[in-house]
């Protein structure tokens, strides 16, 4: 394993989980697609079954792909290096990998303690109970008085999906000890951010997005200590929800340009924040890098930049929302983040569909916001973009009936 104090986050994302390649020797890494795995011994075999199921890191033979995988393992080693973590366990999908540390803290405590806002269907899991345990909503500064003897968990996001709003990671990891804290961090990655450094035992990524980067894979991952990834190996080999070899390639294949990718997309949004928020159809933009957009000064102290994604609220509401969606046509409309083209969606609407509505009301979660992704599209051509389609939406506003809509 390469270690974060030899080399700067750019060489590492180049270099990491890249270790065993030049004894195989191999310069791209191999893609074994194997489910199963010829056994030389049967007692050797046995050997190894009892590591997996353990929740072991390694052993010689991986005898079933459910267990482990190597292309998959390499990505792991790689994230871990990202996160300073000694070890990352990846799953099919965000989803997947916050189920996996939900389904593990079940074993340790009947509750997890979550503070909003938090990706609609994380919202949405934690609020059905269907998972055996509770949750209890609780605000950052009251995180103390929600934990009991039975809390097995504290969980949040920052910055938070869809509203930006970033919560003080130390501060809550001293007001949960013992218990350990989640973050998904997706919208920061590590190059933005890094929980465990903070006192987070578990730094949750949805794959799906800046970490893939090109729409094209969809998966999830968690960084944490070697002890904690044993509980979550074990849930993944019970549970089956893997990472296809295939798409650990294309996480892994991403992984270079992921430090120029958010720092692009972030240059891109800055400008659009700005613009935005000099604009008459817009109230308000919602951006950590904007004045009044990181109330606890956070940026420096926890998260190296502002990041890539910011929202907005339209003063016409939901019909200007709606009709900047209709309006842009270089900028995409749809869900999902942190590709290299710029996305645009309706978090009431759509993400945030699933968040019992008092709940969305309360974390603002509005029917005039919008969620944009930034890509790394030139700025002045997504500012173009975005203006007429404000302007279109301007005129819809003022004059429905004219419209003809
Ligand atoms: C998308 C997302 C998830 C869920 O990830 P999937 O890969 O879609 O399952 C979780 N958290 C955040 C912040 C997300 O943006």
């Amino acid at each position: 394993m390469i270690h974060r104090k030899k080399l700067g986050t750019d060489s590492l994302a180049i270099h990491a989980g890249r270790g065993d390649l030049h004894r195989i020797p191999a310069h791209a890494p191999p893609i074994d697609l194997s489910s199963t795995y010829p056994l030389a011994d049967l007692e050797w075999a046995t050997a190894d079954f009892d590591a997996w199921v353990a929740g072991k890191a390694h052993a010689a033979n991986p005898i079933y792909a459910r267990l482990h995988n190597p292309t998959v393992a390499r990505y792991e080693d790689a994230l871990a290096v990202m996160e300073g973590a000694e070890a990352a366990v990846a799953y099919g999908s965000g989803m997947a990998a916050v189920t996996a540390c939900l389904l593990d803290a079940r074993t340790r405590g009947r509750n997890v303690v979550a503070i909003r806002p938090l990706y609609g269907t994380t919202d949405h899991l934690l609020e059905s109970g269907m998972l055996g345990i509770e949750v209890r909503w609780a605000e950052a500064d009251r995180v103390g008085e929600a934990i009991d003897a039975d809390t097995a968990l504290v969980f949040l996001e920052t910055p938070g999906n869809p509203t930006l709003k970033m919560i003080d990671i130390a501060a809550i990891v001293r007001r949960s000890c013992p218990v350990p804290v989640l973050v998904d961090s997706t919208f920061a990655t590590p190059i933005l951010q890094n929980p465990l450094a903070l006192g987070a035992a578990y730094a949750l990524h949805s794959a799906t997005k800046f970490l893939s980067g090109h729409g094209d894979v969809i998966g999830g991952i968690v960084a944490c200590s070697e002890a904690r990834a044993k509980g979550l190996r074990q849930v993944r080999i019970m549970t089956g929800a893997l990472l296809h070899p295939l798409a650990a390639f294309l996480l892994h294949r991403a992984l270079p340009t992921l430090p120029v990718r958010v720092r692009g997309a972030q240059e891109n949004a800055k400008i659009l924040a700005e613009r935005l928020a000099a604009h008459a159809a817009v109230a308000r933009v919602l951006y950590p890098g904007l004045p009044g957009g990181d109330p606890e000064s956070l940026l420096g102290r926890q998260m190296r930049g502002p990041g890539a994604i910011l929202s907005f609220v339209m003063k016409g509401g939901y019909d200007a929302a709606a009709a900047v969606m209709r309006g842009v046509k270089l900028i995409t409309a749809a869900v999902s983040l942190g590709s290299t083209d710029t996305l645009i969606q309706h978090p009431a609407g759509l993400t945030h569909r699933v968040v019992e509505p008092s709940a969305r009301e309360r974390t603002g979660i509005g029917e005039g916001l919008l969620r944009v992704s930034v890509g790394l599209e030139d700025a002045e051509d997504l500012w173009d973009d975005l203006e007429s389609a404000l302007a279109a939406a301007e005129r819809i506003v003022a004059a429905p009936a004219v419209a003809g809509i």
